[in-house]
């Protein structure tokens, strides 16, 4: 991967980047983490620090560091995760001490980190929250740090061992070849990327470059469940080959589906981060913003969906570990929870990304019925149930809007899921209007079967939150009042 040039695919060229557009690196991961998810997620996260690093640390560290990161000889880290603080960040302990020359030192525990540390790199560049002695409490007070595994001269010969070590490695349900390590900093000597206590500003670019291209991981590994099940299908026969059997065929069809639909969310983003990153338009980046959490919510679900079908179409054979089918569900499961959970990722959409009072989602929502009526012509009746299912979540935009918090985060989850497949019918009936006769069949699946759902999960995300409190806590253990 690092000889073939693919890490530094959309990063800047004056630090040996290709300077490549983001929607190319989006299609590329896809296809790297369908061939191995574990040893993706090593270039994945050298990918996002190589950007929070262009976008926030000093020149002299850019000179260092990117070069060699871009060329895959040292990898990237993100350390946020303490055992008291995932989703609460702010929660975090490790503290940050200035040294005298002008550097720091790290003291902390961190849990989960992904290639924490291995030896398929000469280096592993960890960049690091930890909060200084007079940074406030909760996300405002914290700075991100650059620690390296080897203490590096200006030229980029490493000199000795930092003070840092791994503790241990966690044994996962899947992407076992993904090193996930438990990392101690004891004392360890860092540089400030960014400005002091503005830590999470810089971490949130790595995160967000790296959510979306977990959504691509999700769809990456669909599609490969999808392959290696339609040619299982087509080889296995009961009572002829189960391919042709309704219900096989349904699974597949509907996978394939929900993959292109998955797919073309995550270039839709990564083509608004591209066209603000050309332009400087902040219509462009506050699209990309408003994409992302459903790029990366709704591609990991699919990748969940399309691998417990791959499982499921191999039948008995699914179950068995060498056939490889439950790799990829037991690999994509991770998807949905790192990089911020879905509910997280829901969470940011109907809060953070409509704080506009939905003026974004306006706008995609006005290019969605736009389309459609220009599809009238040739697809009437495709574009009558994408206009149908716009015009519907526009109204239960404004009704999710005007709901008290709570209740807007207890509908979160289906609430960007009919937000998604919204999106998805809308693409599918694109590709219907310039493709050939399967593109509109695919079309045709996704619109009158897999659209539909998105019904359903609008009454849901307009539930609120009051019934779900009532219900006490005992009645989880099956105690009823
Ligand atoms: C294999 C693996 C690799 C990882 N790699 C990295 C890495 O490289 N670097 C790193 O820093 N971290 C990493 N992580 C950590 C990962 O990002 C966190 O596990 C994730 O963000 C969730 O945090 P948590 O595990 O503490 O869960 P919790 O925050 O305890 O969440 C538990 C549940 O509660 C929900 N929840 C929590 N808070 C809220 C809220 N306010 N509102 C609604 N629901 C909420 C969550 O959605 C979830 O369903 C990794 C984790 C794993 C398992």
């Amino acid at each position: 991967m690092a000889e073939g040039g693919w890490i530094g695919l959309a990063s800047d060229p004056e630090y040996g980047g290709m300077g490549l557009p983001i929607t190319l690196n989006i299609a590329v991961n896809e296809m790297l983490s369908a061939g191995c998810l574990a040893l993706q997620l090593n270039s994945l996260l050298t990918q996002g620090q190589i950007d929070a690093l262009e976008h926030h640390a000093s020149d002299a560290i850019k000179a260092l560091y990117l070069p060699k990161l871009n060329s895959g000889e040292w990898s990237g880290t993100m350390n946020l995760t303490e055992p008291q603080a995932g989703s609460d960040v702010g929660a975090l302990t490790s503290r940050a001490e200035r040294a005298e020359d002008g550097t720091y030192r790290i003291t902390g525990q961190k849990i989960f980190i992904t290639w924490g540390d291995s030896d398929v790199t000469q280096n592993v560049c960890h960049l690091v929250l930890a909060r200084l002695p007079d940074g406030g409490a909760g996300t405002r007070g914290i700075s991100l740090f650059m620690v390296p595994k080897y203490l590096p001269d200006a030229d980029g010969n490493l000199g000795e061992a930092n003070s840092l070590r791994v503790v241990s490695l966690e044994h996962k349900l899947g992407i076992h070849g993904s090193p996930t390590c438990v990392m101690s900093f004891e004392g360890a000597k860092g540089w400030l990327v960014g400005t002091e206590h503005k830590g999470m500003a810089a971490m949130f670019t790595m995160m967000n470059s790296a959510r979306l291209a977990v959504g691509a991981q999700g769809v990456g590994i669909a599609e490969a469940a999808l392959q290696q099940a339609a040619a299982y299908a087509a080889e296995r026969n009961q009572m002829g080959a189960i391919i042709n059997h309704p219900d096989v065929r349904r699974m597949l069809a509907t996978s394939r589906a929900e993959i292109f639909a998955a797919r073309a969310i995550c270039l839709a983003c990564s083509t608004a981060l591209d066209l603000a990153r050309a332009t400087g338009s902040a219509d462009w980046a506050a699209r990309g913003a408003f994409l992302t959490p459903i790029a990366k919510a709704h591609g990991t679900d699919v990748g969940c969906r399309v691998a417990d079908a791959g499982v499921q179409i191999h039948g008995g054979m699914g179950f068995i570990e060498e056939t490889g089918a439950a790799q990829y569900l037991r690999d994509v499961r991770i998807t949905p929870i790192y990089e911020g959970t879905n509910g997280i990722q829901a969470m940011d959409l109907v809060g953070r990304k409509m704080a506009d009072d939905g003026a974004v989602a306006v706008v995609l929502l006005d290019e969605i019925l736009d389309n459609a009526k220009a599809a009238q012509a040739a697809h009437a009746e495709l574009a009558n149930q994408v206009w149908q299912a716009a015009e519907t979540l526009r109204e239960a935009l404004h009704e999710v809007l005007a709901q008290e918090m709570t209740d807007r985060f207890a509908g979160a989850v289906p609430f960007l899921a009919a937000f998604a497949r919204v999106l998805g019918a809308h693409y599918h009936l694109r590709a219907a209007m310039a493709g050939g006769a399967d593109q509109v069949t695919l079309a045709r699946i996704y619109i009158t079967r897999v659209l539909p759902h998105f019904a359903a999960d609008l009454a849901e995300a307009q539930a609120g939150f009051a019934d779900l409190a009532q219900l006490g806590d005992a009645a989880f253990s099956g105690h009823f009042a």
